[in-house]
């Protein structure tokens, strides 16, 4: 069944929006739109998008609102959001919110419904830290709270598991800043509109589906 509504999920890198983002899209048979996989792919096709976005990338600041929002309005065009997406890492700054509004307004998509993702610092600490991905098909895991069964590779498809560079300590604060000072005030925006729910992330992987769907549930969704 659609729900016909599109969901944001805010909170700082490592709060789990991604593994839930994909959960609930499936669930649902909604497109899951992160940015973030958006930009890492344009870098590994060469685009022009993906030389202006490494860089800053490769820092942990953000990339420019206008590169991003363009991104999701082309995605937005070809019409397979109007039943209901996930939002994930999109919107991050103000100005995007704004031009986000505005997009689903002019598609008709209604008022989001927006999640934000609770996670203490110590504990988005270790699961940047400890975040590894499959080479090959994207799958994430946990050194400390869901390693693969044979270090360092898949449990799925056997692939090479690699750490995002932006994993990387030293790159980790910089990421937590940006979310601090840029997207925080979001939550504050989304609350002011009355559309904001906010749920504990950090509890366990299952705990966190089940605080989603309760919101899921609640508006009207089965
Ligand atoms: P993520 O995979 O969501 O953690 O994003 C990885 C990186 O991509 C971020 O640290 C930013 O450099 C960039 N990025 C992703 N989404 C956005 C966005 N909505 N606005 C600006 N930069 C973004």
């Amino acid at each position: 069944m659609a729900l016909e509504r599109a969901f944001i999920f805010l909170g700082p890198p490592g709060a789990g929006k991604g593994t839930q983002a994909k959960i609930l899209a499936r669930r649902y048979g909604m497109p899951h739109l992160s940015t973030g996989d958006m930009l890492r792919e344009a870098i590994a096709q060469g685009t022009k998008v993906g030389l202006e976005a490494k860089p800053l990338m490769d820092r942990g600041e953000l990339v420019p609102d206008a590169l991003v929002t363009k991104m999701i309005a082309e995605r937005l065009e070809s019409g397979d959001c109007n039943n209901g997406c996930v939002f994930d890492g999109y919107p991050r700054t103000v100005n995007q919110a704004i031009d986000l509004d505005h997009l689903l307004q002019w598609r008709g998509m209604g008022k989001p419904v927006v999640i934000e993702f609770r996670v203490p610092a110590d504990k988005l600490l270790r699961r940047l830290s400890g975040r590894w991905t499959c080479s090959v098909n994207g799958e994430t895991y946990n050194i400390y709270e869901a390693p693969p069964k044979v270090e360092g590779i898949c449990d799925f498809d056997g692939g090479k598991l690699i750490q995002r560079p932006d994993d990387r300590p030293e790159v980790i604060s910089e990421r937590l800043a940006a979310y601090e000072f840029r997207t925080r005030p979001l939550t504050d925006y989304y609350w002011r509109k009355g559309v904001l729910d906010v749920i504990d992330g950090s509890a366990p992987m299952e705990d966190v589906t089940k605080a989603v769907m309760k919101i899921v549930r609640r508006i009207g969704g089965r």
